[in-house]
């Protein structure tokens, strides 16, 4: 099974499959995989020691980013996440590490989650999609329903304070008008965060 993979200069960490969203343009909706990286599906979850292990199996002189970021939704094994991330922040200080996340982490966990990133985590990138509450709730179909969307933005709001570099990102396709793009970077000028807008597959 994939617990690591490579995507140009950065290691991925693939910690779970699971995701409290159903979007409809995911990967593993389609079986498509991430870069042409390996099958991503998981028989199990790594344990925290296996993810530990296949980090270390990396030689970190020549990559520059950790990227917890997989077929499922990072921030479903938070405490691993945060274990590893400090591991290497002990090993290898110089290696960024970043979270892609759909910054639902407050309803996952039932609790307040930024102020744990502090220290741990240097780049996290929310996937904002859309503008739109109802849109929202249509394309990433969230089990929590239409409270997931205000969370979402409130993650972001929030863990600005403890992260260095709190990206938004919107995919850009031909559904995602100029207009679209444009209220979507009202929000994040509004959260005081940046707007990625990006290709489909990255
Ligand atoms: S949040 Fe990410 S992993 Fe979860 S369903 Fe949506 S695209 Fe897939």
């Amino acid at each position: 099974m994939t617990i690591t993979y490579q995507v140009k200069n950065a290691v991925y960490v693939n910690l779970t499959n699971r995701c409290p969203c159903a979007c409809t343009f995911c990967l593993r909706q389609n079986g498509a995989t991430i870069f042409g990286s390996p099958d991503l599906w998981l028989e199990r979850e790594p344990t925290l020691e296996e993810v530990i292990a296949s980090v270390d199996g990396w030689d970190w002189t020549k990559y520059k980013e950790l990227v917890f970021c997989g077929y499922g939704e990072p921030t479903e094994r938070l405490d691993t996440l945060l274990a590893v991330a400090r591991h290497m922040k002990e090993h290898h200080p110089d290696v960024k590490i970043r979270v892609n996340t759909n910054g639902l982490a407050d309803l996952i966990t039932g609790g307040k989650t930024a102020p744990r990133f502090a220290g741990l985590v240097d780049v996290v990138s929310i996937s904002l999609n859309t503008d739109d509450p109802k849109e929202y709730l249509e394309v990433c179909r969230p089990k929590f329903g239409e409270r997931a969307y205000q969370a979402m933005l409130d993650f972001a709001k929030e863990v600005r304070a403890f992260v260095p570099d709190v990206v938004m990102t919107v995919v850009d396709s031909p559904v995602t008008s100029p207009e679209k793009q444009a209220r979507c970077r009202a929000i994040c000028d509004r959260l005081g965060v940046r707007l990625r807008i990006r290709p489909f597959e990255s």
